[in-house]
C-alpha cells in the first residue's frame, strides 16, 4: 500500500512538472544566436550586391562538394559604385549534401557566407534540395535582419569614391597653396601679414 502511494506521488509529480520540450514542428523552442544552420549568402547593402566575388575558394574547401559558384565582370565597377572588380554570376548549394561544417564561412575571405539559422527542411524529390543565388541571398538578407549582422571590416572605397577623395585632397593643397603668395601658412591663418 505504502508503495503504491508513493508510487502515485512520483507520478503526480512528474505530471505536474513545468514542461521543458516542445512539440516539433508545431511548436520551435528559440535558437542560439551561434546556431549553425544552413549556409546562406550575405548581402551589401551599402553597394546594394551580395558580398561574394565568386572567387570560389570555398567550393574548393568544401569537403562534400556541394558547392559551384560562377564569377563574372561587376558592371558596377565600370561604372565606379564598386570596388568588386568581379562579381557572384550563379551560386549553388545542394543543401542535401551539406553536414554543416561551416568550412565555407571560415576560408571566406570577404564576410560573403554566413551558417544561417535556416535548419528545416525535407524535400521528396532528388534534387529539390539545391538552392540557387537568389535563394541563398534571401536566406542571408533574413539572417542577417535577425542576428543584426555587421561586416567584419569596412568595405574599400570604390573608384568614385577613390576619385572625389582625390578631387578633395588636391583642392584642399590647392587652398593651402594660396598661403605662399602671402607667405608662411602659419602667419596667414594667423592673420599675420608677411611683408
Ligand atoms: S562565398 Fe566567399 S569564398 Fe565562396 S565564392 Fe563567394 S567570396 Fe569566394
Ligand atoms: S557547411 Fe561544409 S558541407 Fe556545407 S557547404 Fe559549407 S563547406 Fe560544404
Amino acid at each position: 500500500m505504502l508503495n503504491t502511494l508513493k508510487g502515485l506521488g512520483v507520478t503526480l509529480r512528474g505530471a505536474l512538472r513545468p514542461k521543458v520540450t516542445a512539440e516539433y514542428p508545431k511548436e520551435h523552442l528559440p535558437l542560439d544566436e551561434r546556431f549553425m544552420g544552413f549556409p546562406a549568402l550575405t548581402w551589401d547593402s551599402a553597394r546594394v550586391e551580395p558580398f561574394c566575388t565568386g572567387c570560389m575558394v570555398c567550393v574548393r574547401y568544401c569537403p562534400t562538394q556541394c558547392m559551384t559558384a560562377q564569377m563574372t565582370d561587376n558592371p558596377k565597377f565600370t561604372e565606379g559604385v564598386s570596388h568588386r572588380k568581379k562579381i557572384i554570376e550563379s551560386f549553388e548549394i545542394n543543401l542535401g549534401r551539406c553536414i554543416l561544417c561551416g568550412i565555407c564561412v571560415d576560408v571566406c575571405n570577404f564576410d560573403a557566407i554566413e551558417m544561417s539559422h535556416e535548419h528545416e527542411r525535407s524535400e521528396r524529390l532528388r534534387n529539390a534540395n539545391r538552392v540557387d543565388l537568389p535563394t541563398l541571398l534571401e536566406m542571408g538578407k533574413t539572417y542577417q535582419a535577425k542576428v543584426g549582422w555587421k561586416q567584419a571590416k569596412s568595405n574599400a572605397p570604390s573608384p568614385n569614391e577613390r576619385e572625389t577623395a582625390k578631387a578633395a585632397a588636391k583642392s584642399a593643397k590647392a587652398l593651402a597653396g594660396d598661403g605662399p603668395e602671402s607667405g608662411d601658412q602659419t602667419g596667414a591663418v594667423d592673420g599675420g601679414d608677411q611683408v
